[in-house]
């Protein structure tokens, strides 16, 4: 059986990424093969469509870091034929054939079965960056920062995981402070949730190793100067969840806020994230993410489109979440 896909190949020439006719036989192996409905745009997958960023360790490579569909077979009994599935991480677009093809075959120990009261479409519009949101929501939980403590800074406010992570603070009761570099994009950083609108230029010079208090939580895109400035004014016992690098992937901070006002630094991985903990993460996104917030965060495109929303979110010309469906 041939299906489409987005297959990046190895050139003489360097990297090509195209869309191209494959069959069953090239599919990786697998014990659930899955008839893919739907993937997203990711910041990642902006890197790995553009060649220019070493995200694909192995050639050919089919891209997208996330896929939803239905189990076409299995070689498992967790897992039967009509299934609906989501799959994100676990090195898809990286070391595994990932989500821009309409079959994949992929380890069901990388499956979450799709939870009840979300659609394929809908936990795609949620996809890598949502999921991640809600790691670190859960994480800053975990850390027991509870809203009557200081409000929440959002950084890369506008982006897929930052617009994700408006909207579950908020819901939660948070004081929301979105930092975006957009202004024009206030109303709908407005829309879903966030109080207050910073520049996100505020943020983005070196600063002191210490400033005025300002946040008890973060959950931060950016990395480099905007985490040490957000860490350095963090309120006393307060914690940053570190998401991203859309900024940059140097920390140039000090240890002044870890040792005088005793805050931390959360990591956020949503690739490797244990089965328990992304079972929970998934429970959570379909019981608590706003349907209506979601659907204005989310625009969907078609599988020839990948090409252009990469590059555009390599630039932050994205708003909120890009879903793909598959032909
Ligand atoms: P998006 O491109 O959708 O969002 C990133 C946002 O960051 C942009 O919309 C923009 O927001 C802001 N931004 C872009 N460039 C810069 C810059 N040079 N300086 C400051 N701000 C900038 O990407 P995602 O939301 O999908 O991902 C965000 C980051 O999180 C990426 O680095 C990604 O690799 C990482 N990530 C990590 C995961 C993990 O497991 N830890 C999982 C998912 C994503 P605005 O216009 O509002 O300023």
């Amino acid at each position: 059986m041939t299906f489409r896909a987005v297959r990046a190949d190895k050139t003489e020439a360097g990297q090509v990424v195209q869309l191209v006719d494959m069959d069953d036989s090239e599919l990786m192996d697998g014990d659930v093969t899955i008839r893919v409905t739907h993937s997203t745009v990711n910041y990642k997958d902006g890197l790995a469509l553009s060649g220019k960023s070493p995200v694909i360790r192995r050639f050919p490579m089919v891209l997208g870091v996330d896929l939803a569909g239905i189990v076409e077979s299995s070689r498992r009994s967790d897992f039967t034929p009509g299934d609906e599935v989501i799959l994100t991480g676990y090195g898809l677009s990286e070391i595994h054939f990932g989500g821009y093809a309409e079959r994949a075959r992929v380890n069901g120990d990388w499956l979450v079965k799709l939870p009840t009261g979300l659609t394929r479409a809908e936990a795609m519009a949620i996809g890598t960056a949502g999921f991640t949101a809600m790691l670190a929501l859960m994480a800053i939980e975990r850390h027991d920062l509870t809203p009557s403590l200081g409000p929440a800074l959002v950084t890369g406010a506008a982006g897929g995981v930052g617009s994700t992570a408006i909207s579950l603070f908020a819901d939660k009761g948070w004081r929301v402070i979105a930092s975006t570099g957009r202004k024009s994009e206030a109303a709908y950083l407005k829309t879903l949730g966030a109080d207050e609108i910073i520049d996100r230029a505020t943020l983005s010079a070196p600063g002191k190793p210490l400033g005025k208090e300002h946040w008890a939580a973060a959950v931060d895109s950016v990395g480099s100067t905007t985490l040490a400035n957000v860490l350095a004014q963090t309120r006393y016992g307060g914690a940053v969840a570190a998401c991203g690098l859309a900024g940059g992937m140097d920390l140039p901070a000090s240890v002044a806020p870890f040792i005088l006002r005793g805050v931390s630094l959360l990591g956020i991985d949503s690739v490797q994230c244990p089965a328990a903990r992304r079972l929970e993460a998934w429970r959570r996104l379909a019981l608590d993410l706003d349907r209506d917030k979601l659907a204005t965060m989310t625009r969907t495109i078609p599988l020839a489109q990948v090409f252009e929303a990469g590059a555009r979110i390599l630039k932050g010309e994205t708003r909120g979440r890009l879903v793909v469906t598959i032909p």
